[in-house]
């Protein structure tokens, strides 16, 4: 049986990648609604997409920050089913507390946290009616652990994690499943899109020692765990779709395996100590010896892949 997917955020990054992924399965076992907030930006999708355009793929107009908009997508939809709901769209937002809008913060929660609402909100009745369905979530190991200069966006998606875990209870009770998606860094256009915004800040109010952490230390540290690390939205969405078609779907998974340890240190000791510390060294150790691990876990990450290759059973 075929299976309707909306994503949201479909005109770049991991939801592209995860369209044109579900659209393109050879079992044809989906009909992707492909969304965006802006059609003016469907060109790279509708490219990517090929000859499923029109057939198991089509794009439609969603701006997760606006209720009519998921209501309108929603009812547009043969008898409005969704059975399943990608919430993808998302924005970033670093750089010292200090310089940061209310307003900006405003408009982040907004979209990372309320828009995971309003799209939960207008899905969901249908799904518990029908006794299933499934609602998988774009989080980030940020919704696990705290980085710093990232308080705000940490904490959005720490609030997408805790919204999650509390449907997830309800959700069980109607044979819905909810899916959280942790990855790591991704190189999408939100790498981009932090920094061209870090670049407009006005870093000269700031104390110098602060100035000094974030342009001198943090700005260098996240473009090389970004350049180390990331992984491709291919990648992303390569994961969320064995999610998707997963007989008993996980609750949370983690995309990059690297940083599984942090989230079984913060378990391991409650009292936060070990994890903070931990972390903190991991961060501030920036020094050759860091680099050169680094290197080793990618060396190691791409070993454990290609024996995963071998594996896999044609
Ligand atoms: P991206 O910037 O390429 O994609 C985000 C998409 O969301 C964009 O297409 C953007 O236009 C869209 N969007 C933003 N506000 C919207 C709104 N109000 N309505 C509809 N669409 C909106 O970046 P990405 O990396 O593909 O991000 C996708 C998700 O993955 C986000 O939720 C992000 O937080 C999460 N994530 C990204 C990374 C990473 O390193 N790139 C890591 C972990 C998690």
């Amino acid at each position: 049986s075929c299976r309707n997917v909306l994503i949201t955020g479909c005109s770049s990054g991991i939801g592209l990648a995860l369209a044109v992924h579900l659209a393109r399965d050879e079992l044809r076992r989906f009909r992707v609604v492909a969304t965006m907030r802006d059609l003016g930006r469907r060109g790279e999708l509708e490219t990517r997409a090929g000859t499923a355009l029109g057939h198991t793929l089509e794009i439609r107009q969603l701006d997760v920050d606006c209720e009519e908009s998921v209501r309108r997508c929603v009812e547009a939809i043969p008898q409005q089913r969704v059975d399943v709901l990608v919430s993808n769209a998302g924005r970033g937002l670093v750089g010292p507390l200090e310089l940061q809008s209310v307003e900006a913060a405003r408009r982040l929660l907004d979209t990372n946290v309320l828009g995971l609402l309003r799209l939960v909100r207008q899905v969901l009745p249908d799904m518990k009616r029908r006794r299933s369905g499934h609602v998988v979530v774009m989080s980030s190991v940020l919704g696990l652990q705290g980085l710093l200069f990232n308080d705000l966006y940490c904490a959005s998606k720490f609030a997408v994690e805790g919204f999650c875990e509390s449907l997830a209870l309800q959700a069980l009770k109607f044979g819905v499943h909810i899916s959280l998606i942790e990855p790591g860094p991704v190189a999408t256009e939100f790498e981009r899109k932090l920094y061209e915004e870090a670049a407009t800040l006005d870093l000269s109010g700031l104390d110098p020692e602060t100035r000094e952490l974030f342009q001198g230390f943090y700005l260098p540290y996240s473009r090389e765990v970004f350049a180390a690390l990331a992984q491709s939205p291919a990648e992303v969405a390569e994961h969320t779709a064995r999610v998707i078609t997963s007989e008993s779907p996980p609750f949370r998974s983690q995309t990059n395996s690297l940083y599984a340890p942090l989230a079984t240190l913060k378990h391991a000791d409650t009292s936060g100590h070990l994890p903070l510390a931990a972390f903190q060294r991991l961060i501030f150790q920036h020094d050759r010896l860091f680099k050169a691990s680094l290197s080793l876990l990618k060396l190691l990450q791409w070993r454990k892949r290609r024996d995963m290759d071998h594996t896999k059973t044609p």
